[in-house]
C-alpha cells in the first residue's frame, strides 16, 4: 500500500528529515581518528531527544535476533549496512556510514552519509564521491512522468562504469508515518518499469555500493553486513518527496559538507 502524501505532510517529513541533516552535522564534528562509533551513537541519541524526537532505529525489531541497541547504525569499511555502533576507535584511513532516523511530531526523518576518517586512501575517495554522485542521478529520475526502474538503473549505470558492485539485498523505500513504506526502491533496475513516480511520492534512496564483489554476509550479530570479499563499501541516503512534478531532497548534507571541507 502507497500512502501518497499531502502538502502538510512533506513539510513535516521535511521537518524529521532536517533534524537528521542536523544530527549528522553533529557527528561530523567529532570524526576523527580515535573516536569510537558508540560516542558518536552517545552523540546522536541526546541530540535527537534533546530535540524533541525519538532515534527511530533504536529497538527496531528482528525477526532473526535482537533488537538494534543503538541510535545509528554506524558500518565501518567493510561493512555495508547496519553496523552496530562499538567501543573500538576509529583508525587514520577507515570510512564511516552513519545511518540516522528519527521519529519527529509522528513523521520519519532517514539519512546516510559515509564520512572518511582523517585522510583515505585515493581509490577510497572515489567509491565515496561515485557512490554519492550515484545517489543524485538516482534523485534526478525521480520525476513526474518516469518509473521506479529509472531511478535504480540510474544508480547502477553510473557505479557499474567504475567496476563497483551495486548491494541487491537492500534497496530504499517509502517513507511517511513509518520509516519503511512501500514502494521498495532497488539500486539496480530497468529503465521504464516499475510503478509510475506520482506528486506525493515520498521515499528514500540509498545506493549501497562497494568497491568490489557486491556479495555480502551478516555476521553472529544479525544485524552487521559485511562485503565477503574484504573491501569498502559505502551508503549515501536522501529522503525525498515528489512535489509539483520533481524531486524535493527532504534531508540535507549541506551542513555535514561544510564541516567536512574544514577537515580534509
Ligand atoms: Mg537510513
Ligand atoms: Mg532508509
Amino acid at each position: 500500500m502507497i500512502y501518497l502524501k499531502t502538502e502538510d505532510e512533506i513539510e513535516a517529513l521535511r521537518k524529521a528529515n532536517q533534524l537528521v541533516a542536523a544530527t549528522l552535522a553533529e557527528i561530523a564534528k567529532i570524526v576523527q581518528p580515535g573516536v569510537t562509533t558508540r560516542e558518536m551513537d552517545t552523540l546522536a541519541e541526546h541530540f535527537i531527544r534533546d530535540n524533541g524526537a525519538v532515534p527511530s532505529f533504536k529497538g527496531c525489531p528482528n525477526p532473526f535476533g535482537p533488537a538494534f541497541p543503538a541510535s545509528i547504525c554506524t558500518s565501518v569499511n567493510d561493512t555495508i549496512v547496519h553496523g552496530i555502533p562499538e567501543d573500538k576507535p576509529l583508525k587514520k584511513g577507515d570510512i564511516v556510514s552513519v545511518d540516522c532516523g528519527v521519529l519527529l511530531e509522528g513523521f520519519c526523518g532517514d539519512s546516510c552519509y559515509t564520512f572518511c576518517v582523517g585522510e583515505v586512501k585515493a581509490e577510497i575517495k572515489q567509491l565515496l564521491s561515485v557512490t554519492k554522485e550515484s545517489l543524485y542521478k538516482g534523485i534526478e529520475q525521480a520525476i513526474v512522468g518516469n518509473r521506479l526502474g529509472d531511478i535504480g538503473c540510474a544508480v547502477q549505470h553510473h557505479v557499474q562504469q567504475y567496476g563497483y558492485g551495486v548491494v541487491r539485498q537492500y534497496a530504499g523505500h517509502g517513507i511517511g508515518k513509518k520509516m519503511h513504506e512501500d514502494p521498495m526502491v532497488p539500486n539496480y533496475g530497468t529503465a521504464g518499469t516499475g510503478l509510475a513516480i506520482s506528486n506525493g511520492l515520498c521515499i528514500a534512496i540509498e545506493p549501497m555500493i562497494t568497491e568490489g564483489k557486491a556479495s555480502s554476509y551478516l555476521l553472529p550479530d544479525r544485524w552487521s553486513v559485511k562485503t565477503r570479499d574484504g573491501k569498502s563499501a559505502a551508503h549515501y541516503e536522501h529522503t525525498i518527496a515528489i512535489h509539483h512534478g520533481k524531486a524535493d531532497i527532504l534531508s540535507s548534507f549541506e551542513e555535514v559538507e561544510q564541516i567536512e571541507r574544514t577537515k580534509h
